[in-house]
């Protein structure tokens, strides 16, 4: 029996929602899907990240390649949560139609990096887009996870009350000290990490701190363009593709696809901001705004699978 989607797409649920219906998968279908890992947030929520795999009972990918996906690193973008667990629903639930994309990955999802943040958000204020760690001065709470990663960090801006905060060093949180160690666990496998953002409308590689491009940029950018082609073709919304840097006005520092690429060396390394009224679409547009960036992700990760010109090795297109 699958679940009741209109309970779980038809409304944004709350952190422990989300976990119980991540648990109440695990349990249904042990054979699929498990618990990678868990982490606890500043104010001591869990925070889970789940594995996806048809060899689930293989504890490592074996030789497989791993797809990291994460969402809510910015607590006011309660869509990208949505989206997250959609596709787990569509990976677990719906794997038959969905084999082809399970044939080359094992799928790591990270539903709810800022749970502290993202509970603050629907309970007190909307907009909160931090981490709720009181910073001690001006009382002003809270760091910008996507500033806050060991990259070109220096960039970023040492204002506390800032709502781009970096924090006073590189993983001051442990909500990003949680996925510096989800990628150090997937070392050397991990070949596609995307991080899911709203309302943009745009697919970026890196950089986000400088204009330098990539070395592969060239193959990020069709990986890129692959998940924008899908989206406008089936659904006509159309997504800019680019580099962070182009996409943005200042230089970014600190963000997590710079440090999955140059740190980790993920040689993808993607944000999809996904097109949405706001950053609270009305709960009647969740499972559309769910069903299309979806298209838009198996188009990304079939390019990646059948791309000739990608190696799969760890080769100098890593750089
Ligand atoms: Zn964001």
């Amino acid at each position: 029996m699958s679940h009741d989607l209109s309970s779980i797409f038809g409304r944004y649920l709350s952190h422990e929602e989300v976990n119980h219906y991540l648990t109440d998968l695990v349990q249904k279908y042990s054979n699929k899907i498990q618990i990678f890992s868990s982490a606890h947030s500043f104010e001591g929520r869990e925070i889970h990240t789940i594995r996806i795999s048809p060899n689930i009972l293989q504890k490592k990918a074996n030789g497989r390649f791993y797809v990291l996906i994460d969402a809510g690193i910015h607590a006011r973008e309660w869509i990208t949560i949505s989206v997250a667990l959609y596709v787990v629903h569509q990976l677990v639930e719906r794997d038959a139609i969905n084999s082809r994309l399970l044939r080359n990955f094992d799928w790591i999802i990270l539903p709810l990096l800022n749970p502290d943040g993202y509970e603050y958000s629907r309970e007190h204020n909307k907009m909160w887009r931090k981490t709720r760690r009181p910073l001690g001065r001006d009382r002003c709470v809270g760091v910008d996870c996507n500033r806050n990663f060991n990259v070109s960090w220096g960039i970023g801006t040492p204002q506390y009350c800032s709502l781009v905060y970096r924090g006073e060093r590189p993983f001051s949180e442990c909500e990003t000290r949680n996925v510096r160690d989800i990628f150090r666990m997937l070392r050397p496998n991990c070949r596609f990490y995307l991080s899911l953002h709203s309302h943009a409308k745009a697919i970026l590689y890196p950089r986000a701190y400088s204009r330098t491009l990539p070395q592969n940029w060239k193959h990020q950018h069709e990986v890129a363009q692959a998940g924008a082609d899908a989206i406008v073709g089936a659904c006509g919304v159309k997504y800019r593709c680019g580099s962070a840097s182009s996409f943005l006005n200042n230089a970014v520092g600190g963000s997590s696809i710079d440090y999955a690429h140059d740190i980790e060396k993920i040689p993808f390394a993607l944000v999809m901001e996904i097109a949405s009224k706001g950053f609270h679409p009305p709960a009647e547009d969740i499972a559309r705004i769910c069903q299309e960036s979806w298209i838009g992700i198996q188009a990304m990760v079939m390019q990646l699978a059948v791309s000739p010109r990608i190696s799969f090795t760890r080769s100098k297109t890593a750089i």
